[in-house]
């Protein structure tokens, strides 16, 4: 068995049929060799049938397994000694030695190739460690293995199996072993689909009801009806949630080998979820979009770590810290999509936002994606409201609002200096192109405008983004309907 890792909570899960291969033989000594005679003598005499070499002098003896039915022998096919990847032959015996069952894996003419490695293990390891950008602690002592790698041609490999703690990963990497180029690599854990229990967005805009409180974070029976069961995606299947596009664990993380993550808003752990759910599925949208690298990466984020009522993105780290005071702010979904609409903006164009209109741009945006991601379902006051439960701790309008995108706020005359605030003058703007446009249309649009700034751009530079992002994308069919938009917020453009 090449697998070896230390790690059974992660391989109990991955490699459990490879386990099952390699239990101890119930059968009583000699019985073994009975059974793997027969098999040798029936392979021989029908060797035709699975393209074996008529002396089978190729394969090699492997493990015999003992089951309720009868025995189990199987072969490895070699060259020169040299296992060929994935190339085994599965015998099942009855109790009598009657062959039952020949399941092959066998590769039929394959040539023979030199079969005496230029480079060495370590150099391999080294490879693969560059290969998979494992380059920090591993797991486990990596393992290396001299095999045949036979997809297509047959090639000399070293096999190298690596794994990770932070984050997790484990892979197979076939380095060449006579030109140290890299063949292939295979990753070894299996992503899962896992559940978890949610607001999407928040109790208050989706039961609508804008007395809701924060009740000191107590799970209380109105806000039953606000809890969805949503799919988690691509869990790495450490039982954390960790997956392609988000690492939601840290201290009191949630783990749950069954990957059913249901907890209510009074546990810590919900706001993992949340957290996990909506980055991802904000993700999965906007490569739904056709943009597959704008902020394709696993995403950070750290929930309930401060005890004041603010959040943020770190552009330092690239992640996100959501905190606790009033509503914890990891139970409002337009809250932690503001934040990966920093996140989105800062992987765009690194450091944007550097200057105050930028900045405004920056606050703007995390709002608009924010209300896009959660404008299904919603109407009305409660549709270009930002962050409706949060906000319950500190605005007593109905409904309460972190920030709205339908303020009729003018450039430059209501400008104040502060981001957020003038904010609502940029994020005006993306609601009406929004509603003149249609959602996807005008979410290219915008995501696509970010690629032609830069850190300092001003609200006229984001317009023209705006209008150059139409010409590329629309041949320039809305250049009329963005002008007058944007004009209408007092935004000049070329
Ligand atoms: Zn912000």
């Amino acid at each position: 068995m090449p697998h070896s890792f230390k790690r059974a909570g992660t391989y109990g899960l991955v490699l459990a049929s490879l386990v099952s291969m390699t239990s101890i033989s119930l059968a009583a000594p000699g019985g073994n060799d009975k059974a793997r005679s027969a098999a040798r003598s029936y392979l021989q005499a029908n060797g035709n049938r699975y393209h074996l070499k008529a002396d089978l002098a190729d394969l090699r003896d492997g493990v015999t397994t003992s089951s309720l039915g009868g025995s189990h022998v199987q072969f490895q096919q070699t060259i020169n000694g040299v296992p060929v990847e994935g190339a085994t032959l599965n015998v099942g015996l009855d109790r009598g030695n009657g062959v039952q069952l020949v399941v092959s894996g066998y590769k039929a003419n394959l040539s023979q190739i030199n079969t005496t490695p230029r480079i060495t293990a370590n150099a391999a390891i080294a490879t693969a460690r560059t290969a998979t950008g494992a380059q920090g602690a591993l797991a486990a002592a990596p393992q290396t293995k001299l095999v045949i790698y036979a997809e297509g041609s047959a090639a000399l490999a070293w096999k190298v199996t690596l794994s990770t703690d932070e984050p997790a990963g484990a892979w197979d990497v076939f380095v060449d072993a006579l030109s140290g180029q890299t063949i292939a690599t295979r990753s070894l854990l299996r992503q899962v689909e896992g559940t978890g229990q949610v607001f999407t967005p928040n109790p208050v805009a989706t039961l609508k009801d804008p007395t809701l409180r924060d009740q000191d974070d107590t799970n209380y029976a109105a806000l039953a009806g606000a809890y969805r069961t949503v799919t988690l995606h691509q869990l790495d299947g450490s039982g954390y949630l960790r997956g392609p596009f988000v690492d939601a664990s840290s201290k009191n993380s949630a783990k749950e080998p069954s990957f059913v993550f249901n907890y209510t808003r009074d546990d810590v752990r919900f706001e993992q979820v949340m957290a996990y759910y909506h980055i991802d599925r904000t993700q999965r949208y906007i490569q739904s979009l056709g943009f597959s690298n704008v902020n394709n990466r696993q995403q950070t984020v750290k929930v309930s770590t401060f005890s004041y009522d603010n959040s943020y993105y770190n552009p330092s780290n690239g992640a996100i810290s959501l905190g606790r005071g009033g509503v914890d702010d990891g139970e409002d979904a337009d809250v932690i999509v503001h934040e990966y609409g920093h996140s989105v903006q800062d992987n765009q164009v690194p450091g944007f936002g550097s200057s105050l209109e930028a900045g405004s741009m920056g606050e703007g945006f995390g709002d608009y994606l924010a209300f896009t991601m959660s404008a299904q379902g919603q109407s009305g006051a409660y549709l270009a409201c930002v962050a409706e439960w949060d906000a319950t701790s500190y605005d007593s309008a109905t409904p309460p609002c972190l920030r709205r995108l339908d303020e009729n706020k003018h450039y430059p005359e209501d400008v104040r200096g502060e981001v957020h605030a003038d904010g609502e003058i940029w994020s005006r703007a993306l609601f009406d192109l929004w509603n003149a446009l249609g959602r996807t249309t005008a979410d290219k649009l915008v995501l696509q405008s970010h690629f032609y700034l830069t850190p300092t751009a001003s609200f006229g530079d984001g317009a023209n983004a705006i209008l150059a992002a139409d010409r590329a994308l629309n041949n320039g069919a809305n250049q009329a309907k963005i002008r007058q938009i944007f004009s209408a917020r007092g935004i000049a453009t070329n």
